[in-house]
């Protein structure tokens, strides 16, 4: 069961495109206001098929494009449980046919029997799947640990909301961004979000790709099993949320763009996951004097907004 792709409504925008070059200058000078160490540079992707990435494709290049799906409002207050997409529909919406799909968002709960976090990691090529995404659900049991396993290749839908960055996974050049020693209050991701806000007032620009928490644990969460009474403030959302400090090395996947125009966007998204267990939504580290972060990633050249709720609300973006 998935919604008919001919339901769904699509936008869809092209982004300004600054070069990898000028973004490591940004970077490279902004970022050291949150982090101790801070090396940015335009590098030949590695293979992110290879440790400690580990991804479904080797690189980032290649028809780049962020894709959100539905979003918040379809889970808060009340879940929506007819939003659920077949990302073979959201791949032929958003015009990419052979696809390499990363992003956060919540996985599909008819599989799973429960609500649950998806970590999309999947190749769609010639209509066959390569799934390397994880679930992530809390545990039934009294001690709710949180519980990870990987989806089939016939399984493909993600559930409610979804931030994807597509590409053809061709290797080429990305943006390298290694942090230490965290001395702001900004998590990984919003330090960059807020650099390219503040650079790029008058452009809309969007990165998509991965990072690595080489060192330290960070503070992520499992939405639990949907809540049978409506979530209507910050602090009930907080309380239904399961979070947990989840040890390195994490690999997370997800979008960050640096303004809404106009689409209602959620403006950044990231999910971990692991070899050792442990996957949900990145939040922020909670070691800032030994953490240590790996990131790669591309700009995309057009965004897609498929599904977007037609009420909607800013409550739960975090
Ligand atoms: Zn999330």
């Amino acid at each position: 069961m998935a919604l008919s792709p001919s339901s769904l409504p699509v936008l869809h925008k092209k982004l300004d495109i600054v070069s990898l070059e000028e973004l490591k200058n940004v970077l490279n000078r902004s970022l050291k206001n949150n982090f101790k160490d801070v090396e940015v540079s335009v590098v030949d992707c590695p293979d992110l098929t290879k440790e400690p990435f580990t991804l479904a494709k080797p690189g980032l290049g290649g028809n780049t494009k962020l894709v959100e799906v539905g979003g918040a409002p379809y889970l808060l207050p009340t879940v929506q449980k007819d939003k659920v997409y077949d990302l073979k529909d959201v791949a032929k919406l958003a015009n990419a046919v052979n696809v390499f799909i990363i992003g956060a968002g919540a996985g599909p709960y008819p599989y799973a029997g429960v609500n649950c976090e998806g970590i999309f990691n999947l190749v769609i090529e010639n209509s066959t799947v390569q799934q390397q995404t994880r679930i992530a659900k809390v545990d039934q049991g009294k001690n709710e640990s949180c519980h990870q396993e990987i989806l089939p290749d016939t399984e493909t839908r993600m559930a409610l909301l979804g931030n994807l960055f597509f590409s053809e996974g061709k290797p080429g050049k990305v943006l390298k961004i290694h942090a230490k020693t965290r001395t702001g209050n900004k998590d990984f991701i919003a330090s960059i979000r807020e650099s390219l806000e503040q650079e790029f007032p008058n452009k809309l620009i969007g990165l998509g790709g991965t990072f690595l928490l080489k060192e330290g644990k960070a503070k992520q969460h499992v939405m639990r099993d949907f809540s049978k009474t409506p979530i209507g403030t910050e602090e009930e959302l907080n309380k239904w949320l399961k979070f947990y400090n989840m040890s390195a090395p994490m690999i997370a996947v997800g979008t960050l763009i640096n303004g809404e125009g106009g689409l209602d966007l959620r403006v950044q998204h990231f999910h971990s996951f692991s070899h050792h267990g442990e996957a949900g939504h990145y939040h922020i580290d909670v070691t800032p004097e030994t953490v240590e972060y790996l990131g790669y990633f591309n700009v995309g050249e057009e965004i897609y907004r498929i599904d977007a709720p037609k009420e909607t609300h800013s409550f739960g973006r975090d």
